[in-house]
C-alpha cells in the first residue's frame, strides 16, 4: 500500500491538553496499519464525532487522530481474502475516530473484520445518510422485538425525536406500523411536521420532563427507545406499560439515572442497552439488511437536508454539540 499522491483528511492534535484540527495533506504512508485500503466516498457526522472535533469530553484516545465513526466505500487494495478491489463496503464503530483512524478522510487503511458488504439495494450514499445514528436505531428497534414489543402492542415513545438516532427510530417504527410518540425539548416544536411526515403520530413534550417523577406515573409506553438518558429516562422507566422495554442507547441530556425499582417489580418493565460499537459482526449484517427494507427512501431523504464537505465540519461540529442539527448530516468527501 505505498503510493505518493496526496488525498485530503482532517486531522485533529492536542497541544497541552487543547485540541486543534486541520485539513491535512496525507499519502497512505501516514495511514495506520490496516489489511483494507478503501476510497471512502461518504462519512457522516454523529453526536460523538461534534464532541471530538470540539474538544469535549473524552471521545479522542489517540492524537493525531482522523475523527469520523463511520465511513462507506470501495476497496482498492485488500490483503483479506474477505474482499476485493471494488467491493462496496460500509463502517461504523470499532472505536474508529475513537481510538482508530476514522472517516474523515479521502482514503482510509482499516481492519476488513471492521467491515460489512453493502446490503442489496443500498448505495454508499445511502449507508452514511443511515450512519451509525441510524445503524443505532435498528439496533433500538430490534432489541424492542426481541423483548415482544409488537405494533399491536401499544405506543412506542421515541425521545430526543428530531436528532440522528431519534429520526431515524421514528421513520422505521412508523413503517413498520407502530404507533409512534415523538418527545421534543422545549422549543424544538418546530420539527413537529417534520417528525409526522417521518411517522409520528403524537407530541409529548413540557416541564415535567426536567424533573424527576414519581417512581410510578400513569402508563403511557409499551416500548421506549431513549437517545437522552437523565431525567428523562427516569420519567420514561415510571410511565411504562406493564411489560413494556425500553431500549436506551444515549446520553445527550446526561449519563445520570435516577430511578427507583418500583417500574421494574410492579410492572416487569426492562431496561435494555443498546451499543452499536462492539455489536457483533453477524449482527451487523441483519441490522444492515434490516434497514435495506424497513427504512423508506423517502423519509432517508427528509433526514439528510443536506451534505457537507470536510471544511464544514468544524462549524457543522460545534452545531449538533449545541443541539442545533436537526436529523442527520451527511460527509461528502469528494466535495
Ligand atoms: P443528535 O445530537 O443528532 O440528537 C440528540 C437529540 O437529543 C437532540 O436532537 C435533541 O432532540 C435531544 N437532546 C439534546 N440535548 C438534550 C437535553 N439536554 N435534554 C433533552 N433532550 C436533548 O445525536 P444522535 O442522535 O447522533 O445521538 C443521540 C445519543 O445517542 C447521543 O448521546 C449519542 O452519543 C448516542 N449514541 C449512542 C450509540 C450507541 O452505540 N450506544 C450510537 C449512536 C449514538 P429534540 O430536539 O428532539 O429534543
Amino acid at each position: 500500500m505505498m503510493s505518493k499522491e496526496t488525498f485530503k483528511a482532517l486531522v485533529l492534535r492536542q497541544e497541552d491538553s487543547k485540541t486543534s484540527h486541520a485539513i491535512e495533506n496525507l499519502t497512505v504512508d501516514d495511514l495506520p496499519e490496516g489489511d483494507v485500503l478503501v476510497a471512502v466516498d461518504y462519512s457522516s457526522l454523529n453526536y460523538k464525532d461534534g464532541m471530538a472535533i470540539a474538544g469535549v469530553g473524552k471521545i479522542v484516545r489517540e492524537f493525531p487522530m482522523v475523527p469520523g465513526i463511520d465511513l462507506s466505500g470501495t476497496v482498492l487494495e485488500s490483503l483479506s481474502p474477505l474482499y476485493k478491489r471494488g467491493d462496496k463496503v460500509v463502517l461504523t464503530g470499532w472505536s474508529v475516530g475513537e481510538r482508530y483512524w476514522g472517516g474523515y478522510t479521502q482514503k482510509a487503511s482499516v481492519k476488513s473484520e471492521w467491515l460489512v458488504p453493502l446490503p442489496e439495494g443500498m448505495d454508499t450514499k445511502m449507508t452514511m445518510m443511515i450512519g451509525t445514528a441510524g445503524f443505532t436505531a435498528m439496533l433500538c428497534v430490534m432489541t424492542l422485538e426481541e423483548a415482544g414489543i409488537t405494533p399491536d402492542k401499544g405506543t412506542v415513545l421515541v425521545t430526543g425525536a428530531s436528532g440522528g438516532v431519534g429520526s431515524i427510530a421514528v421513520a422505521i417504527l412508523g413503517s413498520l406500523g407502530y404507533r409512534v410518540a415523538a418527545l421534543t425539548a422545549p422549543g424544538q416544536e418546530n420539527t413537529h411536521d417534520y417528525l409526522r411526515s417521518l411517522g409520528a403520530t403524537e407530541f409529548v413534550g413540557g416541564p415535567q420532563w426536567n424533573e424527576l417523577p414519581r417512581p410510578l406515573e400513569t402508563q403511557r409506553w409499551m416500548g421506549a427507545i431513549d437517545t437522552v438518558g437523565s431525567k428523562v429516562l427516569s420519567r420514561v422507566l415510571a410511565e411504562m406499560d406493564y411489560l413494556g422495554c425500553i431500549a436506551n442507547c444515549g446520553l445527550a441530556g446526561g449519563f445520570d439515572l435516577t430511578t427507583t425499582v418500583m417500574p421494574f417489580i410492579l410492572r416487569g418493565v426492562s431496561l435494555r442497552g443498546v451499543d452499536s460499537v462492539m455489536c457483533p459482526i453477524e449482527k451487523r449484517k441483519i441490522a444492515w439488511k434490516r434497514l435495506a427494507k424497513d427504512l423508506p427512501a423517502k423519509a432517508l431523504e427528509a433526514i439528510n437536508s443536506k451534505a457537507i464537505s470536510l471544511s464544514d465540519l468544524p462549524a457543522a461540529a460545534a452545531d449538533i454539540v449545541a443541539g442545533r442539527v436537526r436529523g442527520r448530516l451527511l460527509v461528502d468527501l469528494n466535495k
